[in-house]
């Protein structure tokens, strides 16, 4: 068997019919809505709290930080009420000890730091009049107005949500380690270092990126098309999506609003089907998963998230590689190969160690079309030390990935369908168009990744091509800016009017129990305020302390 037969059976390994497709959208159906109704099913369907969208004439300025796996960036957003926004940011890496850090306070305190350093070089008068304004205040309403800046939060480790601004962690993932923050709300544990350094800025919201990136979406997409969805496709994948609170039947702890009898859902779909009832299992998605660091978990995003597409491709590569018959990336001797030389492989190639191809290597493969693959080739040889590989090779390489794509993007299609088929909206006259934001690098760099949605889109039944017309998918991106301050926003209108002295009295409590010299400096450092204007103003209001 030559190599352009072994790899049209490689090739058909990832097909995955209409039929297929078809039997998993009832498949999401049955499990999306098996959340709904209880926790502890493969789809954890979590209440975001979240209880409308935005339409874009939303304003005011507003905080939002993201703390993702290495990164923590601390941005500002103006929203302009006309669908746009201006936004600045600031981005430093998580120092690797704080990672690992004896206790919570010492990674949650340089977060804090962080925050103030980006209030004091961006928006240093708002800053100092509100630090100013709270040191020497009279009237318990100078505390909390709009010179406090709301902060949405997005946290992107796994956490059991409680409230808008209330969530507790459930475990640490991606290298963090700080056994004491487990189990406690991490809001509070961020609200705590903020006041220990007097800035003014109340955690508003606890935002998941997915549920930000329906939010930007929402604020920025024009027109009167509220959406439904926001999805992403980037290391991994998930969505959060309009639930009618009537179908959340599961209990929902704390206070909400049921004004508008709805509610984002985070569904957490990385983990649909881990029972395998219908995903499919080549040998090479087996492997992956034997090998991987939680094996019998996320079993869809392992076949449709960028992390892990790469590695299927890489897999299955290595097995035509080492068949004799199949002969990938060899030639018996140059005159096997279009370019008169012999191809080998460095032993130090990404191709022979686990995780070791980048699933952007596929986006540039199936980028090229050209008569000799010449793209591919090169990017072969530079990210791969694979050395001259002959056309066919290439050709090879190049359906492959192509096939573990297209089986992701039909993938991605069953959980985008069956939440449109959820919501009831194609039956809807009312609705025209039934939008959808998507961020992330594979949704966003893959050539026609979003073609290949709307394609199957189009075979399944209950929707079909004039249901795929009104569907309309669109990038939404920076949702962990525009959406946590849009988050923080909705959270702030839901904010009761005496919540501000809730938050006076304990700020006033937590600085009586600092040493004096401490809790009149608190605010300012840089201040001339004498420490003896905060207390003349406690006792201005000694009833607040009751
Ligand atoms: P995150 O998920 O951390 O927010 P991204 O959305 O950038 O980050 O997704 C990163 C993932 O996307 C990685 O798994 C990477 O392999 C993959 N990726 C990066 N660039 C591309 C590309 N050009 N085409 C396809 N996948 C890509
Ligand atoms: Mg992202």
């Amino acid at each position: 068997m030559g190599l352009a037969e072994h790899t049209s059976r490689v090739v058909a390994q990832f097909d995955f019919s209409d039929e297929e497709l078809n039997r998993h959208v009832d498949e999401f159906l049955k499990q999306a809505n098996a959340g709904l109704k209880q926790d502890g099913t493969s789809l954890s369907q979590i209440p975001s709290y979240v209880t409308a969208v935005p339409n874009g004439t939303e304003k005011g300025i507003y905080l939002a930080v993201d703390l993702g796996g290495t990164n923590f960036r601390v941005c500002s957003v103006s929203l302009n009420g006309d669908s746009t926004f201006n936004l600045v940011y600031n981005k430093v890496a998580i120092p690797k000890n704080l990672m690992v850090a004896k206790t919570a306070r010492d990674l949650f305190a340089f977060l804090a730091k962080q925050i103030e350093l980006f209030l004091r070089e961006h928006h240093r008068d708002h800053f100092e009049s509100a630090a100013h304004r709270r040191s020497t205040m009279s009237f318990p309403e100078g505390y909390r107005d709009e010179q406090i800046f709301r902060l949405g939060f997005t946290f992107s480790f796994p956490v059991q949500q409680l409230g808008i601004n209330k969530g507790k962690l459930i475990r640490w993932t991606k290298g963090f380690d700080i056994p004491d923050a487990v189990g406690k709300d991490v809001c509070k544990l961020l609200q705590d270092e903020i006041d220990r350094l007097g800035l003014p800025v109340k955690v508003a919201a606890l935002v998941n990126d997915t549920v930000g990136t329906l939010m930007a979406r929402s604020y920025t997409s024009a027109g009167k098309h509220r959406s439904l969805l926001g999805a992403i496709f980037g290391t991994g994948t998930n969505g959060a999506y309009i639930e009618k609170t009537a179908s959340i039947t599961k209990p929902i702890p704390g206070e909400y609003d049921k004004s508008t009898g709805e509610m984002v859902i985070n569904t957490e779909w990385g983990s649909f089907d881990n029972e395998l009832n219908v995903l499919p299992s080549t040998v090479w998605d087996q492997t992956l998963d034997r090998e991987s660091v939680n094996p019998g978990i996320q079993m869809y995003e392992k076949r449709v998230s960028g992390m892990f597409l790469g590695e299927i491709v890489r897999l299955a590569i290595n097995d035509m590689m080492k068949d004799d018959e199949a002969s990938l990336f060899r030639d018996t001797n140059s005159s096997y190969n279009d370019w008169s030389t012999t191809t080998n492989v460095s032993p130090q190639s990404g191709l022979l160690s686990q995780w070791g191809l980048d699933t952007a290597v596929l986006s540039v493969a199936a980028a090229d079309n050209t008569p000799e693959l010449s793209t591919i080739r090169q990017e072969l040889e530079n990210t791969l030390q694979v050395y001259t590989p002959s056309l066919e090779d290439a050709q090879a390489f190049k359906a492959v990935a192509g096939a573990v794509v297209r089986r992701a993007a039909r993938l991605a299609a069953v959980a985008i369908g069956a939440i449109v088929l959820q919501s009831g909206k194609l039956d809807d006259p009312e609705e025209e168009l039934i939008d959808i934001g998507v961020d992330g690098s594979l949704v966003e760099h893959y050539p026609f990744f979003r073609d290949m949605i709307y394609e199957a889109l189009r075979a399944i039944e209950g929707i079909g091509p004039s249901g795929a017309d009104k569907i309309r998918i669109g990038i939404a991106k920076d949702g962990s800016g525009v959406g946590a301050a849009l988050i923080a926003l909705i959270a702030q209108k839901m904010e009761k009017p005496g919540d501000f002295l809730a938050d006076l009295r304990r700020d006033i409590r937590r600085r009586l129990s600092l040493p004096f010299e401490n809790a009149g400096m608190l605010p300012l450092q840089n201040h001339s305020t004498p420490a003896f204007c905060f207390l003349c103003s406690v006792s201005l209001a000694p009833s607040l302390l009751a």
